[in-house]
Order: structure tokens, then C-alpha cells, then sequence
């Protein structure tokens, strides 16, 4: 393996698989499924960007090593996770002859890997499932863990499984035709990553903020070998969500999610948004006494660097923000949990903190 060439093992006993991150990796692409899967007909799954980007070559290996392959071409977007998006893919597959033997391969983003991935859990009681992700946030979240799904009407996510990948082999060569916006929000769930559990991530992002603004693929190797490393340490010890301890990814994202709904999910990407909402839980920490405002200043200074929006729009009503954090609140029917930070590299769950702490870590004034 040479040193842009990494290996992460996911440990999940009957259910535990590798991910192989490099530069270039997608050339082997068929070597590294035949190592693990006994594979004689291929349905990959995309999107029309990332079809002649990376997905047809992708097929076409596959058909070269004379594996029967089809590639299925979904819109892009989020508004393809859904369930009627779902069932023609289903559909289709019928008509091209897959069955149980069938093996599912997502290429692209989380979008592909989440809706792929149900497919995947669903038809014909569930096929094996590779992951080839192509964004940065795939890569570093989406990818890793097992989580798949589509939406409902006004709930994300609403219907899904737990099905984990039999691999995940990440090229971080795809990230080069990533659109600025986008990379930009994949490096926001990258810091949190540093935040919740590993200081000197952090550090070592604050060290190569410019060969990742660079793009840097070595730099960047590095980091999605880090970042799936910490969220395989999460889901191995809470691969269901039960213990609580996969709450800590959460860090910025009840924030985030209300700053999202104002919005109607079409002003900022997730990961600008998670952004925002770290800076308003870590400066809620500070309100309750349980950081200083270096903590808060880092995080800021970090984020700034990578280019992502550090304040709520301020056109936004902060009592319409706290009004969707509790209505969330109702649906769970329990306690608004805030992630927060103890220090820089640690979190805690805080419950049900004072509305009007909540309401002026907003940042929005009035
Ligand atoms: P996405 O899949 O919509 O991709 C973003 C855009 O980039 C799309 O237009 C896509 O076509 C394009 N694209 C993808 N790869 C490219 C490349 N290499 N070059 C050029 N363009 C490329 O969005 P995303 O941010 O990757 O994923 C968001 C989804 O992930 C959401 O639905 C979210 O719910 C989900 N998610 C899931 C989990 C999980 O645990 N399963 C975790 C976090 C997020
Ligand atoms: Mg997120």
C-alpha cells in the first residue's frame, strides 16, 4: 500500500467490513469487490453528474472483467431520495434480470448511497452493497455505518434500514470535479469530526487549511482515513443508535436542522448549515459555563478558513428558529437534547437547556 493508500476497518463481528481510501483506488475497483464477494452481475447506481464523470468507467471495468453489469441513472438531487424513485429503480431491475445474486454499487454521493443503499436492504429481501462514494461528504459520513433510506413528505430519512456495505472503496482523485459549495460542506462535518472526539484533528486541520483548500490529495487521503476511523470507532460501539454514544455525530445539527426547515432546505447545503450550527451550540457551551471562548474562537477561526458561512442568515427570526428546534422536540416526545462541547475533541449531552440560552446563541440578535 503505498502511503496515499489507506485501510479502515469497520469491526461489526458477522456484518464488519474494510474501507480502502487512495488516490486512483477506482481502478481497481473490480479487484476489490472480487476479493470479497463472489460477483457475477453488477447494478450500479448514480447520478446523471457523476454517470460520465466516474460511473460508466466504473460499469466498464466490470464488463471487462466480463461480470454482467447494468447502470441505472437516477436524477440529482436530494428530491431522488423518495420512495417512488425507489420503486422504479426496483422495477428496473426486474426488467433487467436481477435477483438475488445480483449485487448493488453505489457511485456518487449521499444522495446515490442512501437511496442505492435502501434498494439494496429491500429488493429481493436484500443484496450484497458496495459503496463508491464521490463526494466529500459521502466519504467522510454518509458512506460509513450503515444508515440508508429515502424520504417522506417533511421527514428525512423517514423510512430506511440498517444495512451496511460489504465495502466502501473511497478515490479521493473524484473529489477534484467536486463544486466548490459542495466540497466546502463536506469540510464542515470534517471539522466536527475534530470537535466531538479528536483534538489533535483539529489541530492538524488547522495546520493544512491550505492544501485543503488546495485540494491536496494527500492531505486529503489522510483526513477521510481519519474521519471514517472515528465514525467506525461510533458505530462499532453504537451501530443502531440504542447507547446513545452515535448521538455525539449530532454536534451543530439541531441548529442546523431548524436553520434548514427556515429556510426550506434550499438556501444552504447541509454541511453549511452543520456549520452555522456548531458555532451556535459551542457558543450555547459558552452561555451555560462550560467552555471558554477560545473554544468557540477556534472553531470559528477553522471554519472561516475553509470558507464556510459562520452566521444565520439574517433575515431569519430567532423565535421561528426555537419554535422548530422544540417542534422536534414533540415528535420525539422527549427532552431537546443539545450536543455540546467540554472542551475542543470532547462532547456532552446537555438536556433541555433554557429556551432563551438557545435563542440568543443564534447569533441573530432582537
Ligand atoms: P449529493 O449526493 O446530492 O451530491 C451533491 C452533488 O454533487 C450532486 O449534484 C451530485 O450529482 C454531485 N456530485 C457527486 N459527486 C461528484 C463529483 N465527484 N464531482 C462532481 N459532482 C459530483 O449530496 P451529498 O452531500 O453527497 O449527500 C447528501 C445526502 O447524504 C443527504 O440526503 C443526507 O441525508 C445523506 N446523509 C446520509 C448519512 C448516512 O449516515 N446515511 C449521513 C449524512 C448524510
Ligand atoms: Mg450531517
Amino acid at each position: 500500500m503505498s502511503e496515499l493508500q489507506h485501510s479502515v476497518r469497520v469491526d461489526l463481528a458477522e456484518r464488519g467490513y474494510d474501507i480502502e481510501i487512495g488516490e486512483g483506488v477506482l481502478e481497481g475497483i473490480v479487484d476489490f469487490v472480487q476479493q470479497r464477494h463472489a460477483v457475477s452481475h453488477v447494478a450500479v447506481i448514480t447520478d446523471s453528474n457523476v454517470d460520465g464523470l466516474y460511473a460508466d468507467a466504473v460499469a466498464d471495468r466490470f464488463s471487462d472483467a466480463d461480470i454482467e453489469t447494468h447502470v441505472l441513472v437516477i436524477d440529482p438531487g436530494e428530491s431522488s431520495k423518495d420512495p417512488e424513485v425507489a420503486h422504479d429503480l426496483w422495477q428496473t431491475m426486474i426488467e433487467e434480470g436481477c435477483d438475488r445474486q445480483t449485487m448493488v454499487l453505489a457511485v456518487g454521493g449521499g444522495v446515490v448511497g442512501d437511496l442505492a443503499g435502501f434498494v439494496a436492504a429491500t429488493f429481493a429481501r436484500g443484496l450484497t452493497f458496495f459503496q463508491a462514494p464521490t463526494t466529500l461528504l459521502a466519504q467522510v459520513d454518509s458512506s460509513v455505518g450503515g444508515k440508508v433510506g429515502v424520504n417522506l413528505e417533511g421527514a428525512k430519512n423517514m423510512v430506511g434500514a440498517f444495512w451496511q456495505p460489504a465495502g466502501v472503496l473511497i478515490d479521493v482523485a473524484t473529489l477534484t470535479t467536486l463544486p466548490d459549495r459542495e466540497y466546502r460542506a463536506g469540510l464542515a462535518e470534517v471539522v466536527k469530526y475534530g470537535v466531538i472526539m479528536d483534538e489533535p484533528f483539529f489541530a492538524y486541520l488547522e495546520a493544512q487549511a491550505d492544501a485543503i483548500n488546495g485540494r491536496d490529495s494527500a492531505v486529503l487521503a489522510e483526513i477521510v482515513r481519519r474521519c471514517c476511523r472515528l465514525k467506525a470507532d461510533v458505530v462499532e460501539a453504537d451501530e443502531r443508535e440504542e447507547s446513545g454514544r452515535r448521538a455525539i455525530l449530532n454536534y451543530g445539527h439541531t441548529f442546523c436542522h431548524a436553520l434548514e426547515a427556515a429556510t426550506n432546505y434550499t438556501r444552504l447545503l447541509h454541511g453549511e448549515g452543520v456549520a452555522i450550527g456548531m458555532l451556535c451550540a459551542s457558543r450555547l457551551a459558552e452561555r451555560l459555563g462550560r467552555i471558554g471562548a477560545d473554544v468557540t474562537s477556534r472553531q470559528h477561526a477553522l471554519l472561516e478558513k475553509l470558507g464556510l458561512p459562520l452566521t444565520a442568515p439574517a433575515d431569519l427570526d430567532p423565535d421561528e428558529l426555537v419554535r422548530l428546534m422544540w417542534r422536534d422536540k414533540k415528535v420525539s416526545a422527549g427532552k431537546l437534547n443539545f450536543i455540546l462541547p467540554s472542551r475542543l475533541g470532547e462532547v456532552e449531552l446537555v438536556a433541555d437547556p433554557p429556551v432563551g440560552d438557545v435563542r440568543d446563541s443564534l447569533g441573530l440578535g432582537g
